[in-house]
């Protein structure tokens, strides 16, 4: 077991890798935790939770809302969990997610933890401590900052993972790489899925890096008064493609991506778009598509993160070094039309 302490200005998480889940007893006490997964993760490693309270929920992103909030904490009454009780979410996103908003609710908050069984989970969204919840197509529109005590990696989780479940991991990874580092985007660059997926020391090496790389963003902004606001890279033009196509987060994601390094050739000469995209078809993930402009943009729009009438958009201005950029609502919708028609003649 590797161990790294990452402080953030409001709390300090311990890390834990190459952990083995059957040892997590080493790390927090069986009479005060509750782990909470979902059916998938459970029904793949039943053993693993044998002699934990576990509290399991149905899967998927559409249960990440309230009424499965106050059923965990109904739960957490039943086991006659109190201030002492640690939660410990085992499991992807939407566990993690859930299991940091109900441990920060519940009591007026008690202390919580994840164990990541997802890639994305792993590399994201288990770091930085934004815990939310959907409410109605808003997504992580409820919620709160606040950090878990411990992050625990045990990657043998990943080995029934679902293929479509590893692209929406590379699509963070991969974002991680193009706004800040470009030693991990020529690892990538060089590789493909099917090889990661072979190696065990390269997926440990891709994923310790990569945890650096998001713990250092929050750890110099957690607020995100500025540079975490790197991480929407890609994030813009998916969220809006993802409410409006039945695509994946990462689909959607590297779908955006591509068109803002498409976007930063025009605005910041940046010359390297083909090689984000190649990087993306590697990883299984789809890069081109026309989509209704008009509607999208609609969308778009309406981005929580948009001040009046520009926007802060993210943009390369070098493979490893992504920018803030200020864009004009209205130029915005000019740029993606012209980008849609190139979409359509690659078709
Ligand atoms: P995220 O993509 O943010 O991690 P989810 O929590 O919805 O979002 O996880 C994605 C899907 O993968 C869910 O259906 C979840 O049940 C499933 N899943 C997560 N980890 C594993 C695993 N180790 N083995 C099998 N299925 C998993
Ligand atoms: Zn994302």
């Amino acid at each position: 077991m590797n161990k790294k302490k990452f402080t953030f200005s409001s709390a300090s998480v311990e890390f834990y890798f190459e952990a083995l889940f059957s040892r997590l007893d080493t790390v927090v006490d069986r009479k005060k935790a509750i782990i909470i997964t979902d059916a998938n993760v459970f029904d793949a490693h039943q053993s693993k939770f044998k002699n934990w309270n576990v509290i399991t929920l149905k899967p998927g992103e559409e249960y990440k809302v309230q009424p499965t909030a106050d059923a965990i904490i109904e739960q957490l009454i039943a086991f006659q969990a109190d201030r002492k009780s640690i939660l410990v979410g085992v499991g992807g996103g939407v566990v993690t997610d859930l299991t940091g908003y109900v441990a920060s609710i519940f009591m007026r908050g008690i202390q919580f933890g994840f164990v990541p069984t997802s890639l994305l989970a792993m590399v994201d969204a288990s770091i930085g401590g934004k815990n939310g919840i959907d409410v109605g197509q808003y997504k992580n529109m409820v919620g709160i900052i606040r950090q878990p005590s411990f992050i625990y990696y045990d990657q043998s989780f990943l080995k029934t993972l679902p293929d479509a479940e590893w692209s929406n991991g590379f699509a963070e990874i991969i974002k991680h790489a193009c706004i800040l580092d470009a030693k991990t985007f020529q690892l990538l660059e060089s590789s493909n899925l099917e090889k990661v997926k072979k190696s065990k020391k390269l997926m440990q090496e891709i994923i310790l890096n990569n945890v650096k790389l998001k713990a250092g963003v929050v750890k110099r902004d957690e607020f995100e008064a500025g540079e975490r606001k790197l991480l929407n890279f890609g994030h813009t033009l998916g969220h809006a493609l993802e409410t409006q196509y039945e695509l994946t987060h990462g689909q959607a994601v590297a779908l955006g991506m591509v068109f803002a390094a498409w976007l930063s050739g025009n605005l910041l000469g940046f010359k390297d778009a083909a090689r984000v995209e190649q990087t993306l078809i590697n990883f299984g993930l789809p890069t081109r598509g026309a989509f209704d402009v008009e509607k999208v943009f609609n969308v778009l729009k309406m981005d929580k993160k948009r001040i009046s009438k520009t926007m802060s958009y993210i943009l390369l201005k070098r493979v490893g070094k992504g920018v803030i950029n200020d864009i004009d609502v209205d130029a915005l919708k000019t740029h993606l039309a012209a980008y849609n028609e190139t979409n359509k003649k690659k078709k």
